[in-house]
């Protein structure tokens, strides 16, 4: 137990003094990002902490992903896309679906039309080629937001 607790300590003395180094020429303090325009990386996503004597809260402490989740709460912005239903298009092969995507693809589950509802049909649905879904012949394509040749 001991020995384990010694290699962690060793490693974390070992990674910031590797972040020191290469920080030698401007060592500049990471800000706590207040709003989502403010996230540089990871370590802009670290909270103030709480004042002493007092209980933390979420924007206390909170870090990393779950941060992230908060900044956006805080502006209505839903960062892990959990409730944004897909609004461009119309589902035909004219005018498909744009399923937004950072990764060139996207899994969509088809629970069919407004007028006739099916069981979930799953695609994958990629850049650059429509996907048909089976049962209702509703189509979709991916858009791709990330940067251009990031995909993948
Ligand atoms: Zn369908």
């Amino acid at each position: 137990m001991l020995s384990r607790s010694l290699r962690v300590a060793s490693q974390r003395r070992f990674l910031s003094s590797t972040r020191i180094l290469a920080n030698k020429v401007s060592h500049t303090e990471v800000k706590t990002a207040q709003d989502l325009s403010e996230v540089t990386d990871a370590s802009s996503l670290i909270g103030p902490g709480a004042k002493p004597g007092t209980i933390p809260t979420d924007w206390d402490q909170s870090t990393g992903l779950q941060r992230l989740e908060l900044l956006g709460k805080k502006e209505g912005v839903d960062v892990f896309d959990m409730e944004m239903p897909i609004t461009e298009g119309k589902g035909t092969m004219n005018d498909p679906f744009l399923v937004p995507t950072y990764m060139g693809y996207r899994y969509v589950g088809c629970k069919g039309t407004a007028e006739e509802a099916h069981k979930p049909y799953w695609m994958k649905v990629e850049e650059g080629k429509p996907s048909r879904c089976w049962h209702c012949g509703t189509v979709l394509k991916a858009k791709y937001l990330g940067e251009p040749g990031m995909a993948h």
